[in-house]
């Protein structure tokens, strides 16, 4: 029975701690991530973000390559991975709004029917989709035929505009100032808060990275109460084991002890005006 399974979408902006709390969960016998499904076409058709690390599945082969999805590609009953074209479900807007619209919902079914693979191949009741986008998590959650909640994780908006600005240098793209990104980040969250009015209250964990460090095996505690998956023990390291997942940080293919990240503080510490324009921004919420 399909309702009985349950997807669990991490929605966030990016540099917040997405890829670790889908590896955590991924940790339960019960629970399988398939990471950030939204960008699978771009993973199979090597394009968009992923290529650090060459756009391969997390066990290292191509998705073309990659036996597991070749057992999901068998299942949707085709034969390869490019019969795949596109995974995103984008807000319809221009002139081709039909089209689009349209376009969108054969990404939800084909979303649902690459969900029911990996149910059926894994055993497992829970999948974790850590793709982060507003629209296209609220997209699957309408008429979704499995149980669907969300993570809705936010963190300090001082730390991700600061990351950001970092991986930005690190792959040379163009720089932004601090505040034009920390204003963009601001506005990131008001599109999630605007997009999650389309979602039942209940079916929403809201999840703060820095409050998630205090204690994390309480957070963890009640994730499972929320979600209904069994309670294990908090892992002690970030690492990938018999994973098959779709992007997620550039860090992820190294093992890592889980621990609050509190460099950022002394570096936004540098920058008054910065500092506390993102303490007075994280107030608004
Ligand atoms: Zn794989």
């Amino acid at each position: 029975m399909e309702d009985k399974k349950t997807i669990i979408y991490i929605m966030s902006n990016q540099r917040s701690g997405s890829t670790l709390i889908e590896n955590i969960l991924s940790k339960s016998p019960q629970i399988v991530s398939i990471g950030e499904s939204f960008l699978l076409g771009g993973y199979i058709h090597k394009t968009g973000p992923g290529s650090s690390c060459n756009w391969t599945c997390s066990c290292g082969d191509s998705l073309d390559d990659c036996t597991f999805w070749n057992s999901v590609y068998q299942r949707l009953n085709i034969s390869n991975a490019r019969e795949i074209k596109n995974t995103k479900i984008v807000y319809p807007k221009g002139k081709d709004i039909d089209y689009q619209k349209e376009q969108n919902e054969d990404v939800r079914s084909l979303m649902n029917l690459i969900y029911k693979a990996f149910f059926d191949i894994t055993d497992c009741d829970v999948l974790v989709d850590s793709s982060k986008e507003a629209f296209y998590g609220v997209s699957l959650y309408q008429n979704s035929p499995y149980t669907f909640k969300f993570i809705y994780l936010k963190r300090d908006l001082r730390a991700v505009t600061l990351s950001k600005h970092k991986w930005r240098k690190k792959y040379n793209k163009k720089n932004i100032g601090l505040i034009k990104l920390i204003l963009a980040n601001y506005r990131h969250r008001l599109q999630c808060k605007l997009m999650l009015r389309k979602v039942d209250k209940e079916d929403v964990f809201n999840l703060s990275y820095e409050e998630f460090f205090k204690d994390p095996q309480l957070v963890l505690n009640q994730m499972s109460d929320f979600f209904g998956f069994k309670t294990f023990d908090m892992p002690e390291f970030m690492e990938l084991s018999n994973d098959h997942t779709i992007a997620g940080t550039p860090n992820r293919f190294k093992k890592r002890r889980i621990q609050y990240d509190d460099q950022w503080e002394n570096d936004s510490k540098k920058r008054p005006f910065f500092n506390a324009l993102g303490f007075m921004l994280n107030k608004l919420g």
